[in-house]
């Protein structure tokens, strides 16, 4: 690129970053939020939290591939020495997310709804957008990235926790999972749609996959009330719909000076590296309906109360009720000694009262302190620990039946529940004439809603059709 281009390019990232960075008294450029090592090794610090809360997905290839697109569209932003790390975590969320420093995440869950590599640097795009502009440093101050600090080293050695479990959004602020508010998540399209377009992309991928998650998140936000869950929805979608959203369409149609004569959409290789990849929940994490946690590999079932918020993290299981007075936990140990009674004895130590129990058949055990209730049961040569922590004596006795109710809910599954908890997964294949998604629909474990999800999956949604020789998506 020539001089006159490159000062064009530079400029507004300049003045956006000045504006906030001036030193009033002096006038002088002067960088009080953090410097670039600052934000990278804040970035890392955050990452390791980031690994905890989602796995990483297991698939070296898909890895490879998202990261090679991620770094396509780094290497023509505003930042492009910085060092980019772009990781699809496992989670059937549809989001995607960054941190300081070039730490760039998408969840397996937004990949099913993207139909091309186009569309797959847009969101990438999108999210390096917000790395490059530091909207995540803008947001933390120096006073606030002590605090994570803190709080992630309380994370990390759980009794310096009080009972309740902090999330992502807790540790890093609502905005890292729920987005950046209007302006800023515009500017994240705008810079984005600039990426896609010097990277040789068509910059309208952006509408495109905005459309798409929209979409998606008007049908999503029906099911989810249906199924007892949150709603599952991209952080960067607004309002309106991107057709009518004029002010998205201004920012993306900024970049259209830079659009090469034939973009590269990248369909069929994006596709060819999504199939196999699985579709809502995995088995090996469990399910999470209605606040019944149910294992399939484990062959467990456990039922919370209905009003309390659970959470089902990839190390652990825990719950915590609507007064956030009193936490449980689900924990295994897959090697115990003694009966349940003694397990349990030795697991709360001296102080508790326990009594044998019998949960659904199973042999079990339960151990109480005047803060505590902690239930043990024996599955398949494996103890399951149900422990719950209360802040008062006071708090346990409000909660005491239900805590009871949810140890009492635990029982195996049978081969046949085991059997309906397998994974489902993204396959594509050729459409033949005549296919319709209703036929496909039929043909699917996705249930009622499944020529919907069909459609959305495929960018068809409400009334699109597939055509003949056309690749895609359907899931079994
Ligand atoms: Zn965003």
């Amino acid at each position: 690129m020539n001089t006159l281009t490159r000062s064009l390019f530079t400029v507004p990232v300049l003045l956006a970053l000045s504006s906030c960075a001036q030193n009033p008294v002096t006038g002088k450029q002067d960088f009080v939020m953090m410097s670039e090592a600052q934000e990278v090794s804040i970035g890392l610090r955050q990452d390791a939290l980031v690994r905890q809360q989602y796995k990483v997905y297991p698939s070296r290839a898909l890895q490879d591939y998202v990261d090679s697109v991620g770094q396509k569209v780094a290497m023509k932003s505003h930042r492009p020495t910085l060092r980019y790390h772009y990781t699809v975590v496992d989670s059937p969320e549809i989001n995607a997310f960054a941190l300081p420093g070039g730490y760039v995440y998408i969840t397996r869950g937004i990949l099913a709804y993207l139909n091309s590599e186009a569309e797959l640097a847009a969101v990438l795009g999108h999210e390096t957008g917000h790395v490059t502009a530091r909207h995540g440093v803008r947001q933390q101050s120096a006073t606030t990235a002590t605090d994570i600090g803190l709080r992630i080293a309380a994370y990390w050695v759980p009794q310096l926790n009080t009972n309740i479990g902090y999330n992502l959004s807790n540790l890093l602020g609502g905005a890292l999972l729920s987005g950046y508010g209007r302006e800023h998540e515009l500017e994240a399209d705008r810079l984005g749609a600039d990426y896609l377009a010097r990277s040789g992309y068509d910059p309208h991928a952006m509408i495109r996959v905005v459309g798409v998650l929209k979409d998606q998140e008007l049908f999503d936000a029906e099911i989810a009330k249906q199924e007892g869950r949150e709603p599952r929805r991209y952080h960067g979608v607004f309002a309106s719909h991107p057709d009518a959203d004029t002010r998205l369409q201004e920012v993306v149609n900024e970049s259209k000076g830079l659009v090469v004569a034939q973009p590269y959409e990248g369909r069929d290789v994006f596709l060819q590296h999504i199939e196999g990849i699985t579709f809502h929940d995995s088995s090996d994490q469990g399910v999470l309906r209605n606040n019944v946690f149910s294992h399939g590999e484990l062959g467990l079932s456990l039922s919370f109360p209905a009003d309390w918020k659970v959470q089902n993290l990839p190390d652990r299981l825990v719950a915590s009720s609507p007064d956030a007075q009193v936490s449980m936990q689900l924990r295994m140990d897959v090697k115990p000694t003694g009966t349940p009674v003694e397990y349990a004895k030795r697991y709360t130590g001296a102080g508790s009262s326990v009594e044998p129990a019998e949960c659904n058949g199973l042999s079990a055990a339960i151990a109480s302190t005047p803060s505590t209730i902690t239930g043990v049961i024996y599955l398949n040569g494996r103890a399951y620990i149900v422990q719950s922590v209360a802040k008062s004596p006071e708090a346990l006795a409000v909660q005491r039946n239900a805590v009871l109710h949810t140890i009492r809910s635990f029982r195996a599954l049978s081969e046949t529940e085991r059997k309906q908890l397998r994974p489902l997964q993204i396959h594509i294949i050729t459409a033949r004439a005549g296919d319709t998604y209703a036929a496909l629909a039929r043909r699917s474990p996705l249930g009622r809603n499944a020529e919907s999800y069909l459609r959305l999956i495929n960018a068809q949604y409400p009334k699109g059709e597939p055509v003949a020789g056309q690749s895609i998506k359907v899931v079994d």
